[in-house]
């Protein structure tokens, strides 16, 4: 049928293509309507230092509270924020968010608190990133040293010059980064010497084969050698159970982060969280 009919068989593609292309439309309509309707909210997810026991920082992890669907996570909108470039102002919207709630955490009597934002490729595409970023600090007025900006290796290797000199300039500021996700990506280990990288964040599918697959434990003992001696700290992401802990903690990983310890939560019930560890009288000894 279609090929008698050539013209209806391609209007049948372009209806398709209308229809996807509607709900990428109708998605973008209502996360803008979600950015200046307040609907966007940071969770934060504890970063816990092996060696001290201690909460070292948070990493802020963005959600939606969706007027009908309820909260929807990252997963599901980032990759529409991203294609339709809307994940430049979103992203400006966490830093803002991010450095606020750094100045309430030393007003709560949390001070020293980091909080790692995430970053992705697409805000690079702003010509304007590193001049914003400074402008929404420098308004904040907060201690940069605090804040964490993490990358993943595409972010930067879509041009690595243009990455390594944002980098440089954020870093002068007194922003530190880390590499998300680490493992997963292709770049080569010698591209890292180049960049202000003073983290790396192993990722969580190495963590969960722990004690199902003996190259998992070889691959973070190694990564984590490696960053060791390039004076990089590490962060093990998605420790959900005490025989992963404990493997880490043997290999001398700096911090994890987990459902282990917490899952990501709301502003209030990290206070809450921070207080019931008593993490205030720890961080001002
Ligand atoms: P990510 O940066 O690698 O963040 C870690 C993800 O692992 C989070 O998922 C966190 O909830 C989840 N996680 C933490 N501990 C565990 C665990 O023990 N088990 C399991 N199964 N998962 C754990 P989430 O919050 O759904 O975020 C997914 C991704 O969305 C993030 O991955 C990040 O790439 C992206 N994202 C989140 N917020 C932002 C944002 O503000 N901007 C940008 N550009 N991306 C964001
Ligand atoms: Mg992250
Ligand atoms: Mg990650
Ligand atoms: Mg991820």
């Amino acid at each position: 049928e279609a090929k008698r009919e050539p013209g209806s068989s391609y209007r049948f593609y372009d209806h398709q293509l209308h229809i996807s292309a509607g709900h990428q439309l109708r998605l973008e309509g209502d996360l803008r309507h979600a950015l200046r309707g307040r609907e966007l909210e940071l969770y934060y997810q504890p970063r816990i230092d092996l060696a001290t026991d201690e909460v070292r920082g948070v990493e802020c992890l963005l959600r939606w509270n969706h007027p009908e669907r309820g909260l929807v996570g990252p997963d599901e909108f980032i990759p529409v924020a991203e294609r339709s470039g809307l994940i430049v102002p979103i992203g400006y919207w966490v830093i803002e968010q991010a450095c606020q709630r750094l100045r309430e955490s030393a007003d709560l009597g949390f001070p020293g608190l980091v909080f790692a934002v995430n970053l992705s490729f697409r805000q690079f595409h702003d010509r304007k990133m590193t001049e914003t970023i400074f402008r929404i600090i420098f308004n904040a007025n907060v201690d940069t040293s605090l804040l964490e900006l993490e990358l993943t290796e595409s972010a930067m290797m879509h041009d690595l010059d243009y990455a390594q000199r944002c980098l440089r300039e954020l870093n002068q500021l007194g922003i530190s980064f880390a590499l998300d996700d680490f493992g997963t990506g292709f770049s080569s280990l010698s591209n890292l010497q180049h960049l202000p990288i003073s983290l790396v964040k192993i990722d969580k599918s190495f963590i969960q084969e722990l004690g199902h697959s003996a190259d998992a434990e070889h691959i973070i003992r190694a990564i984590i050698s490696l960053a060791h001696s390039l004076q990089i700290s590490v962060v093990a992401e998605g420790v959900e159970t005490e025989g992963q802990l404990e493997f880490l903690r043997d290999q001398h990983c700096d911090e994890i982060q987990g459902y282990y310890y917490a899952r990501p939560m709301p502003w209030k019930d990290l206070v809450q969280f921070l207080r019931n560890r008593g993490q205030a009288a720890c961080l001002q000894r």
